[in-house]
Formats: structure tokens, C-alpha cells, sequence
């Protein structure tokens, strides 16, 4: 498949900042920033009690919501957690998984990735799973051991014929968040060990349509090298996310290359 046959995907990660009104506040002032955009698909994923009230304000607008996070399960005596269930039941679209201050700070593994993907697939939610080296890692040369596992891991016991909707966001650590970004070659390079890991696993077809996106650090004067090389498919965006001018600046940018 030609590059670009894999519509151009920015996605916001709100991570825990906005309340709903702040949420529907943002939305308000970014609609008209990116009503001529149509070469990129817009996801935004804000924090769980803001899901309805964008899931709401977006009902008929070209911008998908998604959660950042949630169970395996459909129900049980999981205390704070959400079900796929429930987010599918308030019009969620997609979910991040896997993101890495989910693996930081509460533990998450490529076991309970793997668990999450195969949830979010039976439920028709678009799975967004995060992958990535730590600085260390990338230090000893370990980048593309690294990201290997964590694909196959996360894919593991999945038919490829169920990954239509994949996601994978390449996110090195050491960029989050740190406004050190990956260098466009640093990121196309990773790119590529997933995209070849995903067609060894899952076939050449799975592996030229699944969307890769690049997300450490994008701001609005990066998106346009990053997003213009052939395996980079979009962008997951943190902190620039939370700005509507900036984030709307990011997908203008970015969609230079379509
Ligand atoms: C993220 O949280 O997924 C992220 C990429 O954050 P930032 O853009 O702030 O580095």
C-alpha cells in the first residue's frame, strides 16, 4: 500500500487536565480552526469525566472521542476502573492503551496491553496502543528489541484479521513530556522495526494498513517534518493537545504532506 493510502491520524491525550466545561470550552474554540481540515482524522481523548460532555458537544462534527485508558473486563469488583462496555455505552470510539505513565506509574505490562487490545477490538473501540524505549534502552542500542516485545506481546494470540482498526503510537519515553523530541530519522527508523515486526506477525497486509503514529514533544513547529515521512502516520499529542490554537496549528501542519 502506498503511504499514503493511511489517512494522516492526530490524536490529544488530555492525560488529567480539564474539567467538562473546560473540555466543551476547548471544543467550542477548536471546531473553527479546523473546519477545513479533511486529510487528517482528529481523535480527542480527554479525562473519563469529560468523556460524555465531548462525546455530546462532537455529535455530528468530524472529531472522534476516546478514553485513555480502561478494564479488560465488561464488569466486576475492580474498584476506579471503566469497561470497555461502559465507554462503548457513552459513544466512545477509541481507547489509548498501554500509554507509558499507565506502564510507569500504575503498573501496566505488555501482558495486561495484550489483555486491553483484545478487548477493545471485541468491542469495536479503535485500540491506540502505545510503545517505546526508555532513554537507557535506547542508550544500549536495545530500541528495536524493545519495541519488538512490546508488539508482540501485545499481539499475541490476536487473529490478524481482527487488527483492521490498529493503532500503534510509537512514543519513546525519554520525549514525553520533556520537549525533547525524536528527530524525524529517529522516529521513521522505529516506525519501521514496528511495521516490520507487525508484518511478521500478522502479514504484509496488517502491517501497511495499521497507522503508526509518532508522539514525544510534538508541537506545532514539528509537525510538518514529522508527519511527512512514509511511516509516520499522525501523531499523539500530550501537552500542545491542551491549547486549541496549538493543537488545531499541529493538525494544519502536519497535513502539509497530504
Ligand atoms: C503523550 O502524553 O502521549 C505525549 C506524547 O505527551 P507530550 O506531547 O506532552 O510529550
Amino acid at each position: 500500500m502506498a503511504p499514503n493510502m493511511r489517512k494522516l491520524l492526530i490524536a490529544a491525550n488530555w492525560k488529567m487536565y480539564k474539567t467538562p466545561a473546560e473540555s466543551t470550552a476547548f471544543l467550542t474554540s477548536f471546531f473553527p480552526l479546523i473546519k477545513k481540515n479533511e486529510a487528517a482524522e482528529v481523535v480527542l481523548c480527554p479525562a473519563m469525566t469529560s468523556l460524555p460532555a465531548l462525546v455530546d458537544a462532537a455529535r455530528g462534527k468530524s472529531v472522534a472521542i476516546g478514553a485513555q485508558n480502561m478494564h479488560w473486563l465488561n464488569e466486576g469488583a475492580y474498584t476506579g476502573e471503566t469497561s470497555p462496555t461502559m465507554l462503548t455505552a457513552i459513544g466512545a470510539t477509541h481507547v489509548l492503551i498501554g500509554h507509558s505513565e499507565r506502564r510507569q506509574y500504575f503498573n501496566e505490562t505488555d501482558t495486561t496491553v495484550n489483555l486491553k487490545l483484545k478487548s477493545a477490538l471485541a468491542h469495536s473501540l479503535v485500540p491506540i496502543v502505545c510503545v517505546g524505549e526508555h532513554l537507557n534502552e535506547r542508550e544500549q542500542n536495545l530500541t528495536a528489541d524493545v519495541l519488538n516485545l512490546q508488539v508482540s506481546v501485545a499481539l499475541e494470540g490476536i487473529d490478524p484479521d481482527a487488527l483492521g482498526t490498529l493503532v500503534i503510537a510509537y512514543e519513546p519515553v525519554w520525549a514525553i513530556g520533556t520537549g525533547r523530541t525524536a528527530t524525524p530519522q529517529i522516529a521513521e527508523d522505529a516506525h519501521k522495526i514496528i511495521r516490520a515486526r507487525l508484518a511478521a506477525i500478522a502479514g504484509s497486509h496488517v502491517a501497511d494498513a495499521t497507522r503508526i503514529l509518532y508522539g514525544g514533544s510534538v508541537k506545532p513547529d514539528n509537525a510538518t517534518n514529522l508527519c511527512c515521512l512514509d511511516d509516520i502516520d499522525g501523531a499523539l499529542v500530550g501537552g500542545a493537545s491542551l491549547d486549541p490554537d496549538s493543537f488545531a496549528q499541529i493538525i494544519i501542519n502536519a497535513t502539509h504532506r497530504a
